[in-house]
């Protein structure tokens, strides 16, 4: 936390969004105290403070000679005995003030406080009464102050004054409060928080600072259960005037132990603090160099960063950069700081040239090609994916999804069957009994009789298909399966491990068939994504046959839409050279997903089903 200040001059000179997540720095900040005013203004009217406060705040966007103004009239008449009251004087000379913030209050009232956040972010003129450089970051906080309210409406229902009064405490206890309890990756600001309060979190992307620190060691003064009050050194009436420092036995025994603890105890946290990027980590330390030599003096022994570098010492895996290197920009964050002007290096893990992840996933491959400002939203900033959202009850949603993926990863195919798997409502105790069997996270679709008179209808209909009664005599056959479903893979490509779970695939004479199952309708589901998904299958399955040296077969790949005519299914069959450029498609994903730059794919843009969210799109 000593380098917020630091942290936050670099972010407004390189205009960065920004959100500190520590509620102490947050809750004090003057554009958050503006917002809580206006909320407790509009929950209590009549309160002459925060009508003040208000008026002098940006949002009221009232010229500063005015509010000045009406506020030297009002304080002038208190004090000559006039009780005019500053309301007063306002809903008589400016009645279109009053009327504004009554449509505020009712809004608030029955849209909530968060919606009137983020109308006030609609319209952002307020924003101009802030210095340039910081006009990102207030937007940002002020965001964020919407999914607070927002998180309060859904605990505790819309009440205009208890999140009003919610906020006031907010701010009040903030002093006392050191770390967050709340984080939100979707904010588009860099969210900046202390290493304890990041447990249990994750983000694409991590910047860790302050590598170059040493651990404590154990205080001069400790308790510890085997020696009960130590204290490191002799008290001065014990030792001789002229021994500066004299430890005692036991408090050399008790920093031996504890120092060792003290060390494991930092590597944990450095673990902890290093596992929360999915994507891309990077570690940032200062190194000191020699005044006199120039030469760049090893990082304390202890620190994370030396850690790191004797890793360079042991497997030559890192290298040095000068600050030209690595961003022309830096010199920028470094005056910032108010950093000295000495040659600056930086430790840098050796370019791999082209640097390319080390795991990917189908549908991260499946987003890049679809768009890769999409995978930017969905992987970088952890935004859900709209279309895998529950879209209402028998909609296709994806618990609905996720219940059909259950039956049809269990069921024979065979229409006698189904209600073993999919009960309907009037057989109370063949209700219950399926019912401990469903996965837990599918158990409240599954208690809908609409979603398994649906899912019934859905799959019965895929029974009475060729492929339903296809797969229905493969699995009767006696002897060794050859359909599998509901299949994880990890299969390592040339440095890349590639991931993913396939729906069902079965093997045939002179062909593998793989298929994925959708619930949804093409519109929702788009057919380009979930192909390339299934290329990324196919690509997988070649490259672990050829692997296992397995006989050589076709593999076959098709999407089939549940609810769609299965006359619109379309089958690929994947050639060798289909196959091999699929596996430069991957490759080249794996390498364009570090190199941050997110191209859009406008012809998309009108189907896309991030499009409400994107400020790329062109539609
Ligand atoms: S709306 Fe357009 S630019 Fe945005 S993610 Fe979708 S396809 Fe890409």
């Amino acid at each position: 936390r000593t380098f917020y200040e630091a942290i936050e001059d670099a972010f407004e000179s390189e205009e960065i969004p920004y959100v500190l997540c520590t509620r102490r720095d947050y809750f004090t900040r003057g554009e958050i105290a503006d917002l809580v005013n206006l909320i407790s203004l509009l929950a209590e009217p009549d309160d002459p403070s925060y009508l003040a406060g208000w008026m002098a705040s940006p949002l009221s966007e009232m010229p500063p000679g005015l509010a000045e103004e009406l506020l030297a009239r009002s304080k002038a008449g208190r004090e000559s005995g006039d009780l005019l009251l500053l309301s007063d004087i306002i809903r008589k000379e400016h009645p279109e003030l009053i009327s504004y913030l009554e449509e505020m209050k009712k809004k608030a009232e029955l849209r909530g406080v968060s919606a009137i956040i983020r109308e006030l972010l609609c319209s952002p003129e307020f924003l101009t009464s802030y210095e340039p450089e910081q006009r990102r970051r207030v937007r940002a906080n002020i965001s964020y102050m919407a999914e607070i309210a927002a998180e309060y409406e859904v605990s505790q229902g819309r009440s205009l004054a208890g999140c009003a009064e919610y906020m006031r405490f907010s701010v009040k206890e903030s002093k006392q409060q050191e770390e967050p309890e709340i984080t939100d990756e979707d904010n588009d600001a860099v969210n900046v928080l202390t290493i304890h309060s990041a447990k249990g979190l994750e983000y694409p992307v991590v910047a860790l600072g302050g590598a170059e620190a040493r651990p404590k060691g154990p205080p001069s003064v400790d308790t510890s259960v085997r020696y009960g009050v130590i204290a490191k050194q002799m008290p001065d009436f014990l030792k001789y005037p002229e021994k500066k420092e004299v430890l005692t036995v036991a408090g050399m025994w008790h920093e031996e132990r504890e120092t060792m603890a003290l060390l494991e105890e930092d590597k944990r946290f450095w673990y902890v603090a290093s596992t929360r990027a999915r994507d891309k980590l990077i570690i940032c330390g200062l190194t000191k160099t020699d005044s006199s030599s120039g030469e760049e003096l090893p990082p304390a022994k202890e620190s994370f960063l030396s850690m790191i570098s004797s890793s360079r010492e042991a497997g030559d895996k890192w290298t040095l950069c000068s600050e030209e290197e690595v961003s022309p920009s830096y010199k920028n964050i470094k005056r910032a700081c108010g950093g000295s002007t000495g040659p600056v290096y930086m430790l840098y893990p050796k370019i791999v040239s082209p640097a390319k992840l080390a795991r990917l996933s189908a549908s991260a491959y499946a987003m890049l090609s679809w768009c890769p400002t999409a995978y930017r939203l969905a992987y970088r900033q952890g935004r859900t994916m709209q279309w895998t959202l529950r879209g209402g009850e028998g909609a296709g949603g994806s618990e609905f999804g996720s219940l059909a993926h259950w039956v049809l990863s269990k069921w024979d195919f065979s229409n006698d069957t189904l209600s073993d798997w999919l009960p309907g409502g009037e057989n109370e105790s063949e209700y219950e009994r399926v019912l401990k069997n469903v996965p837990y996270e599918v158990r409240e679709e599954f208690r809908s009789a609409l979603s398994r008179k649906q899912i019934r209808e859905i799959l019965y209909n895929y029974a009475m298909s060729e492929e339903g009664k296809m797969l229905s005599a493969l699995l009767s056959q006696k002897g060794e399966s050859k359909l599998w479903r509901e299949t994880p893979f990890r299969v390592l490509d040339d440095g890349l491990l590639m991931v993913g779970s396939t729906d069902i695939f079965w093997e045939e004479t002179d062909r593998i068939c793989l298929r994925d199952w959708k619930t949804t309708t093409e519109e929702i589901a788009p057919g380009e994504y979930y192909e390339e998904q299934l290329k990324f299958y196919a690509y997988a399955m070649y490259i672990f046959r050829k692997g296992k040296r397995l006989p050589e077969k076709m593999i076959e790949i098709g999407i089939n839409y549940l609810r769609s005519p299965s006359e619109k299914k379309k089958i690929i069959e994947m050639s060798d050279e289909a196959l091999e450029s699929t596996g430069e498609r991957v490759h080249g994903a794996a390498v364009s997903a570090l190199l941050d730059i997110f191209e859009t794919r406008y012809e998309y843009c009108s189907r896309c089903p991030w499009r409400y969210i994107c400020s790329k799109k062109h539609i």
